[in-house]
């Protein structure tokens, strides 16, 4: 196993002591062992209808099946016994009704919450685990290409820092899996262009992440833990969705390699805050002309980025109705407190396009039905929220890729978008390996 990042007990953040994110590359809190998962905050949803395509590929029997196979590895594992989104079902119709009412889609989805900090000690057991029964791990080693024989995938080509001089190693293998997470969207790109990977291009979700009280989210938070709706709000009809709610839980701040910043959320089992954070998505995809949906978002990101000197940018929902920006001072003046101290406040309007901004502002006037004081004018909107998905890499229900050799797995492979899906792939993976 070849990681880019650190074992997962050398895996810190340096924020919690600094208090600013100082750009560590690569960032420890989506790379290392168990990539992403480790620091995220470990939702894992039990339904195979949340967390991406990969029912498409292989039955949502067989998707439903690998679910339950790997819930109970993590259970093994010690993740906590009770699930979220089953208790109260009453409850749960009224919140469906209003959002019938509101013209959105309640998914039904059983979540089981690992929370930041356990998610740490569960993917810690595992990678025990593992090296005790004997696999290899390459720590701090980036997989910088594949190693190509008359269209054969043979192996990889690492770049490790040896004493201050990056070294380039070669590691021959039969089978080769790519699971290079969202992070290596970009490099499985080019891996496909150079290597004729069939693949179709991936779409791209640009939003925002939006803060509120917890008092305002109480009913949902408790009932459902997250509230999964999805609306097509007029004109445009595209797809708006919620996503990773975290009730109590903190807006964090990632950072790419290529130094873009872009916002996201975590919520810890203990440690709450007095907010509740989630995203609100739109989906972008693009033909022809121009089909580079990750460039597009990045360009998204890049011009935020800007107008935010580097920083996440925040702005109340009623200056962005208002047409006016938000200054710093005036975040004080409202109940709801950032739990992101570095953002600026500011005018995201300046850097979102107009149609993922109507989108989102209508989604979150039909939210206010479900949900009554989320459209408030102290509602928090955060920026850039973006979320890039790969290229979904061309495979059959084996997960074979036309090239011989080379496997895709998880996020990178575009057919996964979340903990459990990218699991449960990699079972699947795994089980096949083994049949060879
Ligand atoms: C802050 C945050 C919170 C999240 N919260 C949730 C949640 O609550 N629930 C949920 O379902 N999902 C959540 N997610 C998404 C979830 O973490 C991912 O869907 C999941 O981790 C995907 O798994 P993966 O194995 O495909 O990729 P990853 O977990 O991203 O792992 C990919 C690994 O590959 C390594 N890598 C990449 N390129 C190279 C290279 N060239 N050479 C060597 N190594 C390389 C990376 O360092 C990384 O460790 C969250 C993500 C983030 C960032």
């Amino acid at each position: 196993m070849v990681e880019k990042g650190k074992a997962i007990e050398d895996r810190k953040c340096p924020k919690s002591q600094t208090r600013k994110c100082v750009g560590c590359k690569p960032c420890n809190i989506t790379t290392g062992f168990s990539g992403a998962g480790a620091f995220s905050d470990g939702k894992l949803s039990l339904s195979y209808e949340v967390g991406g395509d990969f029912p498409q590929l292989v039955g949502a029997d067989m998707a439903q099946e690998l679910i339950g196979y790997t819930d109970r590895i993590y259970l093994e594992f010690g993740a906590d016994t009770r699930i979220e989104g089953v208790s109260e079902p009453l409850k749960v119709r009224e919140i469906r009704k209003r959002a019938i009412h509101a013209g959105l889609k309640l998914v039904d989805c059983p979540i089981r919450h690992l929370g930041t900090e356990k998610a740490q000690h569960i993917y810690g057991a595992i990678e025990r685990y593992l090296q005790e029964k004997g696999v290899e791990m390459l720590f701090d080693s980036h997989c910088s290409d594949l190693i190509m024989e008359e269209d054969v995938c043979k192996g990889v080509i690492l770049s490790k820092s040896v004493n201050g001089t990056t070294q380039q190693l070669r590691y021959e293998a039969p089978h080769v899996v790519v699971a290079a997470g969202r992070r290596g969207a970009d490099w499985l790109q080019t891996l496909c262009a150079k290597y004729e990977i069939a693949h179709k291009p991936g779409t791209v979700d640009i939003g925002v992440r939006v803060e509120v009280r917890n008092e305002i989210m109480e009913e949902v938070n408790k009932v459902l833990y997250e509230s999964k709706l999805i609306g097509y709000p007029r004109p445009f009809k595209n797809k708006v969705r919620t996503f990773c709610q975290n009730p109590g839980g903190f807006v964090s701040q990632e950072n790419y390699d290529n130094d873009l910043a872009v916002v996201n959320g975590h919520s810890y089992k203990d440690l709450k805050s007095d907010n509740t954070n989630l995203a609100i998505l739109c989906s972008h995809n693009f033909t022809e002309p121009f089909n580079q949906p990750i460039a597009y978002a990045q360009k998204v990101g890049e011009l935020t980025n800007m107008l935010g000197a580097g920083q996440i940018m925040v702005q109340r929902y009623g200056d962005i109705l208002d047409g006016k920006r938000t200054w710093q001072k005036e975040l004080a003046q409202s109940n709801v407190r950032p739990t992101l101290p570095d953002a600026v406040a500011g005018d995201i309007t300046a850097a979102m396009p107009y149609r993922a901004m109507v989108n989102i502002i209508n989604f979150i006037q039909a939210m206010d039905q479900v949900v009554p004081g989320f459209a408030s004018t102290e509602t928090l909107l955060y920026s850039p929220e973006l979320k890039f998905y790969s290229n979904k890499v061309r495979m059959d229900e084996n997960l074979v890729t036309n090239v011989k050799g080379l496997y895709c797995l998880g996020d990178s492979s575009g057919w996964t978008r979340g903990l459990m899906m990218a699991s449960a792939m990699g079972v699947l993976m795994g089980r096949k390996l083994l049949e060879k």
